[in-house]
């Protein structure tokens, strides 16, 4: 159920630069809904009232309340930005000094070396507030706040200001916090504690997700999104281990688009794309992935990488693939064309990967010389 709320939250805020600053929002929103909380019973009892500093008392709720509002307006600026991948710098900023001077101001009011806003402020600033809105931020809000600290401190030495102006007179009794003090003492750590394990989970899920999207990313060639070179470079490799650990063999096949130039000269580069997106997807189509590789190398050339499979068999495989494409209907402008591939198979008999893609090579440069829209598994059938 928690887990579920949680996750829902997640979702409502992406790990943008602004969905970031929402966070930090959220994080000090508790903090400032329990000093109100607490601050309610004193103003209620005009005995407790009297004795505080009823003037600072006042400057303390008026100040929450603009907190609050100028929070509210943040929150409303940065959700119309939640989903921009662009910096936010102005409005962290914000979000770093209206956080650390409120908290600056509430530990004063409640006397900052007693109180536990001062720990807090400092551990959110330090971790949860350099994670969230960038150290740059964060250094201006202490700039900010550690001078006015100072100079509260010195206020309060010079004796123009009391220590912990908002707190009863009756806050200590026998040395020992009066149950609300106590209370609010305990709830502000469990508060804290919480809500620093959201964060941390919140930014591993967020991290674990955008891993395994640029892993993606960086694997997938964009065009056809099928492997990538690298990939399909790194899987040849892992194959070829395992050829040689189990005694299997697995074939090679180097793919090129026939005549593909006059398929952009005569009908546009964006029919070529779209050709070739289609051409990816009859190749990925015809394999058995993801035991099978299906990758683009580049421009209109294509590999595959066929487990499990003797030369034979790839030729089977291969000239299935080669009619099929044939058979695709391509038009551009109401006008009809088609298009075929060539293709050079190599079956791994040993030897390194370079020597068999050389092999695929030759073979695939033999099937272009040979006319064309035809596969070849080895050179005695290249003319063929
Ligand atoms: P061959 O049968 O000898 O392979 O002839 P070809 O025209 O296919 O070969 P060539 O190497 O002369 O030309 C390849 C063409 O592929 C040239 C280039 O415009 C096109 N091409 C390469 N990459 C892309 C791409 O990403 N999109 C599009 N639309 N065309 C591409
Ligand atoms: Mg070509
Ligand atoms: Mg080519």
């Amino acid at each position: 159920m928690v887990a579920m709320a949680a996750k829902r939250l997640f979702s409502l805020i992406p790990f943008t630069p602004a969905g970031r600053c929402m966070f930090a929002i959220l994080a000090c929103a508790p903090f400032f809904a329990l000093v109100a909380r607490h601050l309610w019973p004193v103003l209620q009892s005009p005995a407790l009232l009297a004795t505080t500093q009823p003037a600072m008392m006042a400057g303390l709720v008026v100040l929450i309340a603009l907190l609050c509002a100028a929070d509210a307006v943040l929150f409303a600026l940065l959700w119309r930005r939640r989903h921009s991948l662009t910096p936010v710098p102005r409005l962290a900023l914000g979000v770093a000094l209206l956080q650390g001077t409120g908290y600056t101001l509430i530990s004063f009011a409640f006397g900052h070396l007693t109180s536990p806003f001062a720990v807090t402020a400092t551990i959110s600033t330090a971790v949860i507030g350099c994670a969230l809105l960038g150290w740059r931020v964060v250094l201006v809000a202490v700039y900010v706040n550690v001078p006015l600290s100072l100079a509260l401190q010195g206020l309060i030495n010079a004796g123009v200001l009391p220590y912990a102006p908002v707190l009863p007179a009756a806050s200590f009794v026998g040395g020992q916090p009066v149950a609300w003090w106590a209370a609010l003492r305990v709830e502000e750590f469990y508060i804290h504690v919480l809500l620093g394990g959201t964060f941390i989970l919140w930014a591993f899920a967020r991290f674990d997700r955008q891993r395994l999207e640029l892993q993606t990313l960086s694997r997938t060639d964009g065009l056809t999104r099928l492997s990538n070179r690298r990939h399909f470079m790194e899987r040849l490799e892992i194959e070829q281990r395992r050829a040689e650990r189990y005694g299997s063999t697995f074939s090679l096949v180097l793919c090129d688009a026939d005549h593909f130039k006059q398929v952009n000269d005569s009908h546009g580069h964006h029919t070529g794309d779209e050709v070739l997106r289609r051409l990816g997807s009859v190749l990925n189509g015809g394999l058995r992935i993801p035991a099978d590789v299906a990758a683009r190398l580049g421009g209109e050339e294509f590999a595959l990488l066929l487990t499990e499979c003797d030369e034979a068999e790839a030729a089977r495989v291969c000239e299935r693939l080669r009619r099929e494409l044939k058979a695709q209907p391509f038009s551009a402008g109401g006008r009809p064309f088609g298009v075929t591939l060539s293709m050079g198979i190599a079956a791994w008999q040993g030897g390194s990967a370079e020597a068999l893609l050389k092999t695929a090579d030759a073979r695939l440069y033999a099937a272009k010389a040979g006319g064309r829209d035809r596969v070849v598994a080895t050179l005695a059938e290249a003319g063929t």
